[in-house]
């Protein structure tokens, strides 16, 4: 009999440990609601954005590697998309994010792809830029992957997506500074993750549409943003479809979207002042 209660206590003792868990996780999911500096919307999400950074800067070097490397620094391109880069990040809302904004050329020149890391690490494929023709098109581009980051997609996206993986990953993140090997792991998985990760059309129309904002803000034609979508509408005509479409709408949707806001936000017509900046090609 004692024994029988003993049996029975142990197993469950090994649930309340269970259920004492997964609370825990609900708890952190409920409970990590915040709201966000930039977009004022309330999110849930598994890690603060200090977790986001640490995990982007952890990440970045990864993903850089899995994608055929980083071109130079002192490579003309390479200074043009930080350029256009940092004077959209200096210029727009997109400032009074927590975001450290770093942008990255990637050498492989087959693939057409952009894409960001949470906490502001942004890349762009050689293949990708050398579809653009002017400074506003890529201004659009990283536009739209600052958009990405200051809504906080990536984090959202895990936090909505399992609740065990999004603990482990912020619990790895919390410990980086231990630089373990299991940490490592997490980081090799996350940039897995991030390159296949699909936002959904909402993300991404809301992303073209914060892109477009910090482009006016910092300047550029908006319509940089349409020629965007020409570009990627060409590129898919092609025997190679490019990898950023399997992540995003159609562009031909996108195009339709951007134009009806641009009618609405210029009904006038765009601003003289604003400009498509230098040819690339
Ligand atoms: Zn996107």
């Amino acid at each position: 009999m004692r024994y029988q209660e003993g049996s029975g206590s142990r197993v469950s003792g090994r649930l309340m440990v269970a259920a004492a868990i997964v609370l825990f996780a609900l708890f952190q999911y409920f409970m990590s609601g915040q709201v966000n500096p930039v977009t004022g919307e309330k999110q849930y999400l598994g890690m603060s954005t200090e977790q986001e950074i640490a995990l982007g800067l952890q990440s970045a070097p990864v993903m850089a590697r899995q994608m055929g490397g980083e071109v130079s620094d002192n490579d003309p391109e390479t200074r043009l998309v930080k350029l256009v880069g940092q004077r959209l990040a200096e210029n727009s809302d997109a400032r009074k994010s927590p975001y450290q904004y770093e942008f990255h050329l990637l050498k492989d020149p087959k693939t057409i792809n952009a894409f960001a890391l949470p906490g502001g690490q942004i890349f762009i494929t050689r293949g990708l830029l050398s579809k653009l023709e002017t400074e506003a098109e890529l201004a659009g581009v990283l536009g739209h992957e600052i958009g990405h980051v200051v809504h906080r997609h990536g984090a959202e996206h895990m936090a909505t997506g399992k609740l065990g993986q999004m603990l482990a990953t912020a619990a790895g993140v919390a410990t980086s500074s231990d630089g373990g090997s299991q940490n490592s792991q997490m980081v090799a998985q996350m940039v897995n993750q991030m390159v296949q990760m699909r936002y959904g059309r909402k993300d991404e129309l809301e992303s073209d549409e914060y892109g477009v904002r910090y482009m006016v803000q910092s300047g550029y034609d908006p319509r940089g943003m349409l020629r965007v979508m020409q570009v990627l509408a060409e590129a898919s005509q092609g025997s190679r479809q490019p990898e950023i479409l399997a992540s995003h709408p159609h562009p031909e949707a996108r195009f339709e979207v951007l134009k009806d806001l641009l009618q609405k936000e210029f009904p006038d017509g765009i601003p003289s002042e604003l400009t498509q900046g230098r040819r690339l090609q």
